[in-house]
């Protein structure tokens, strides 16, 4: 059955996938949703035999209607490939009870490489199907983790350029050099002179300037975005869900449609909302369990029934993580309103105006497959330790903090016997400081960064990443600086 795409805050229009995906977001500033969601319609004993990359057509096909079944599979095979440092791409790994979704074997190893390898790709052939001629061109502006990711992930495909633009003087020393040494003849990388604000609101001009739109358009250009709001950044995390459920099915942890919990470190509440999906397609989950660090809007939101992000901003050590506004959950918003989109409209608009929404109690009886906890920092470091203590297995700070909620969730409810996995969402060779720290900062503090890289290699046993590699001996290839009001005449520049 065809599936058609529309907005959250517009039930009227109805797009096809490959359309939804070249917009990225609805004009009236809604998100995409599909109309249902549909079932799977392949056995658990089939997904118990198949890879990766077979899991995601079934997944994928069941979303992208109007892809042709080799659209997809050249979509998923240019995506899951040898960029990933193993070839079960999301492997599953056993400490301390819990099953670790490990999803931090991409380019920049971190979760986002599972979407953003696949997205340029969707995006192509989106283009191609609706008869768009231009090359695309995305615009992104970056405060450090999700510049580098879209700069691997449309690295090198052909009919795409990214020019990323990042704060100078506003990034970490390892996440500039991640970014400025960054290959590809389709990629550009600018430093601006002001801060992430600043270049967030440049881009935002770029995208609404209609003399740039007309002037590229001449010269066979158009802009898009790699946003995480994005329905073909969304529909790829699913796969992952699918793929775990089957995976430990086949390895004789679970029998035949026992039921599993599934927690998830969320920020942006796309990774948990994946997993919701998954759970609607029939994959048996019993409790999504949202992790949130300190700053815990997400945590309230499931207890109280209001969304309120007028509170102060923490700083943390899972930085990701740090955001007041998770967009994604108006999807879900969406769905417990009945789908209907003047309610969600409205609460949306709540939020701009007053920072805060309430939702009704009816909607709230339907969050009933949710359980939202947070970790303090003071948590998270034991949690690291701990686990590294009992068991040798090292986490990153995102994962500690999902970690820290799962114990909270098993002395809340008792619940201690359903099979459990933990979406883990970046290596700790990320987050190195933070991670040796927990462990034991007495001993570590006065390292360099790279050194710590190779400790925490010796005393995890495991190998340093390519990502980390790469980065120690790369060769500075983008030393662009611009001011923040010629960044279209730096645009201009590349697409001559
Ligand atoms: C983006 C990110 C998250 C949060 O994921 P959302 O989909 O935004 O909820 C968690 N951990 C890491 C390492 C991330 O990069």
């Amino acid at each position: 059955m065809d599936i058609f795409y529309s907005s959250t805050r517009n039930g009227d229009d109805k797009l096809t996938a490959s359309q939804a995906i070249l917009k990225g977001l609805a004009d009236d500033g809604g998100l995409f949703v599909p109309d249902h969601i549909p079932a799977l319609d392949v056995t658990l004993d089939e997904l118990k035999d198949m890879s990766y990359q077979e899991t995601a057509y079934a997944v994928m096909k069941q979303f992208f209607t109007d892809f042709t079944e080799e659209e997809l599979k050249d979509c998923i095979n240019k995506a899951y490939d040898d960029k990933f440092d193993t070839k079960e791409i999301a492997p599953l790994v056993e400490a301390d009870g819990a099953y670790f979704l490990e999803l931090f074997h991409g380019s920049t190893i971190a979760f986002k490489d599972m979407a953003l390898s696949i997205l340029p790709h969707l995006l192509i052939t989106s283009a191609r199907k609706n008869n768009v001629k231009n090359d695309i061109v995305i615009l992104t502006a970056t405060s450090g983790d999700t510049g580098k990711a879209a700069l691997a992930g449309f690295s090198n495909v052909k009919g795409t350029k990214i020019i990323v633009f990042y704060p100078k003087n506003g990034v970490s020393p390892i996440q500039e050099k991640q970014m400025v040494t960054q290959k590809g003849d389709n990629t550009f990388v600018v430093g601006i002179n002001g801060n992430f604000d600043e270049a967030q609101t440049g881009v935002k001009k770029m995208f609404a300037d209609k003399e740039l739109k007309a002037e590229l358009d001449a010269k066979g250009y158009q802009f898009s975005s790699a946003n995480s709001i994005n329905i073909g950044r969304l529909v790829p995390q699913v796969v992952y869900y699918v793929y775990a459920y089957a995976k430990l099915y086949a390895n004789g942890v679970i029998a035949k449609d026992e039921k599993i919990n599934v927690v998830v470190p969320t920020g942006n509440f796309g990774n948990i909302l994946a997993a919701f999906f998954a759970k609607n397609m029939g994959v048996p989950i019993a409790k999504l369990v949202c992790a949130s660090n300190e700053n815990k809007v997400l945590y309230d939101f499931f207890s109280t029934g209001t969304y309120d992000k007028n509170r102060e901003f923490v700083l943390t050590s899972s930085p990701s993580m740090d955001i007041l506004i998770s967009s994604n959950l108006e999807r879900l918003i969406y769905k417990i309103s009945g789908r209907d989109a003047k309610v969600n409209a409205k609460l949306m608009k709540d939020l701009r105006e007053t920072g805060k929404y309430e939702i009704t109690p009816d909607m709230r009886r339907q969050l009933d497959d949710f359980y939202g906890n947070y970790t303090t920092e003071a948590e998270t470091s034991e949690v690291i330790r701990d686990l590294y203590d009992s068991t040798g297995y090292v986490i990153d700070t995102h994962t500690a903090v999902a970690a820290g909620v799962y114990k909270k969730y098993k002395a809340d409810t008792k619940d201690t016997e359903t099979k459990t996995v933990i979406a883990s969402t970046a290596s700790p060779f990320k987050f190195t400081r933070s991670v040796m720290d927990a462990i034991d900062k007495e001993k570590y503090h006065s390292m360099t960064d790279f050194e710590l890289v190779d400790e925490l290699s010796k005393i995890a046993n495991v190998k340093v990443p390519n990502a980390i590699e790469e980065i120690r001996n790369a060769k500075v290839l983008h030393d662009t600086v611009c001011d923040v009001d010629k960044m279209p005449d730096t645009v201009r520049s590349f697409l001559k």
